[in-house]
């Protein structure tokens, strides 16, 4: 609801004309124009949010659909030790989970959901002692260079799989 708001051009006092027009015959519905049609006068009314402030939240809006992305390069590679399935990532109260998928359809695997930042740093450390690395903190280039797989065993027993063992 928020980014909808705060994607509506009105709030930073732009006017937008033109949106709509009446269709050449006596139709009662109004006709969708297109984008080229829009009459835009900036400044039309007094701004309810600064201008600055709405494109610094553009900005963040994009920013956070991209970290969301990032976090998705880690679940690729993992694989639930009892079944072989691969994994959801959940958000529970404060924290998110990775949980199998065939635990999440009740199909009969009995894998406890593991907190995303424990797996994180568990593979982050697993890395920099196999590599003599010190990244502090994981990242996509990183996963995708060593790593070929992640089994889960338990959430305190995980295995990488690395690319140069195999
Ligand atoms: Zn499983």
């Amino acid at each position: 609801m928020i980014s909808k708001i705060l994607k509506n051009e009105t709030y930073i006092g732009t006017l937008i004309q033109g949106k709509f027009k009446k269709p050449v015959r006596k139709q009662k519905k109004m006709v969708k124009t297109d984008k080229e049609d829009w009459k835009i006068v900036e400044n039309h009314h007094e701004a309810i949010i600064d201008k600055d402030i709405f494109d610094t939240v553009q900005n963040m809006l994009n920013f956070s659909i991209a970290a969301q992305d990032e976090e998705e390069f880690l679940i690729s590679k993992l694989e639930c030790a009892e079944c072989n399935s691969g994994f959801y990532r959940k958000k529970a109260k404060n924290y998110y989970y990775y949980i199998c998928k065939s635990k999440y359809r009740k199909l009969g695997c009995n894998l406890q959901p593991i907190r995303k930042d424990i797996l994180d740093e568990l593979v982050l450390l697993n890395i920099n002692d196999k590599f003599k690395l010190t990244y502090k903190k994981l990242n996509k280039n990183l996963i995708d260079k060593y790593v070929d797989s992640i089994k889960i065993y338990d959430s305190n027993e995980v295995e990488v799989v690395y690319k140069s063992d195999k």
